[in-house]
């Protein structure tokens, strides 16, 4: 970190590298005609900026290392596999999170597991508790959702990710095997440095309108509880365009790879807004490298309760599949 201070007197100088000193840091003096720099040397991720902007005789703060530490891979170089009760994500093994999205009846998700595993996915999706701009809107099944949602994991043998939208809903999802935090709560502190007490496997989406980032930020805070299974879903973010229901950004797959370990998945349907748009972005993902897909299927899109204009039908998600399969030749890593 490289703090700059404005013309001073070097008693207070002194003063402040001693402090930095006594906090366990070593200190690097470039003193200027007009300006003197100090270089910060040490673990800076817990330092705020803002708070040595703070100090009178500071000018600007410059951070040159990232303020994240358990996520980077600076200091953790293998990629993270992440252990899904014997299915694994990241570092070779690719990930396929198929299903509605939302749970509408115990025969619609039944059905549509059946369907997306003969597919190839091997993880089965599904909302039970729905973030809907409306109130009004379909909400979710909420708890009977979940029971419906277990009753498919059994059926099928598939392992089941789902949306936690509030803490107090946690003890639902003991069988639960992927919480998914969806984009609206990927800043809920509260929630995350909670679900960091856990050691179930979670997936972070990104925020609608957030930076990679504060995206990693938020994962440091599930990591720095101690939960160290954490995959993150790029799922498109807000620009100017309307053309698409947010606009994908592709480049977070290798940005993350390259400043992460953590496995990074990406969603084409949230990112598209329009089923005929999954296949190509699925596959721009693929070719980026990502550990892995989450695509919402529904058995009949136009009558799903949540976007089905998103949605495919389990026969468009086989086709998904064997471009897919072709493009990063899954064939023995997948189902
Ligand atoms: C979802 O996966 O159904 C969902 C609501 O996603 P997001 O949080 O990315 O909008
Ligand atoms: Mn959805």
């Amino acid at each position: 970190m490289i703090i700059v201070c404005k013309k001073s007197d070097d008693a207070s100088v002194e003063m402040l590298t001693g402090k930095f000193e006594s906090m366990g840091f070593r200190t690097h003096l470039s003193k200027g005609t007009e300006s003197t720099i100090i270089g910060l040397i040490g673990d800076t991720s817990k330092i705020s900026v803002e708070d040595i902007e703070a100090i009178d005789i500071v000018e600007k703060v410059q951070r040159v290392s990232e303020p994240y530490k358990l996520v980077n891979r600076k200091f953790h170089n293998d990629d993270t596999v992440i252990d899904v009760n014997g299915v694994k994500i990241g570092g070779g093994h690719f990930a396929v999170m198929a299903g509605p999205c939302s749970i509408e009846s115990e025969e619609q998700i039944v059905s549509c597991a059946k369907a997306v595993k003969a597919a190839g996915a091997n993880f089965l999706r599904g909302g039970a508790f729905k973030p809907r701009t409306s109130p009004y809107a379909f909400r979710g099944l909420k708890a009977q959702g979940l029971e419906f949602l277990l009753t498919a994991k059994k059926e099928t043998g598939l392992p089941v990710v789902t949306e936690l939208m509030s803490l107090e809903h946690l003890d639902l999802f003991n069988d639960v095997d992927i919480i998914q935090i969806g984009a609206r709560n990927m800043q809920n502190f509260e929630m995350l440095a909670e679900i960091g007490k856990c050691r179930k496997p979670i997936l972070l989406k990104r925020g609608l309108a957030n930076t990679i980032e504060e995206w990693l930020m938020s994962a440091e805070y599930i990591m720095s509880g101690g939960n160290e299974n954490v995959i993150l879903c790029e799922r498109g973010i807000r620009t100017f365009d309307t053309a698409t229901r947010n606009t994908f950004d592709v480049s977070a797959i290798p940005v993350l790879h390259n400043l992460t370990h953590l496995p990074v998945i990406a969603d084409p349907s949230h990112a598209s807004g329009k089923s005929a748009l999954v296949k190509p972005l699925a596959k721009s993902a693929v070719a980026a490298g990502a550990d892995g897909l989450m695509i919402e299927v529904h058995p009949e899109p136009s009558k799903a309760l949540c976007d089905g204009a998103q949605s495919l039908t389990p026969e468009a998600f086989e086709n998904v599949m064997t471009d897919v399969r072709k493009l990063c030749g899954l064939e023995n890593k997948i189902l």
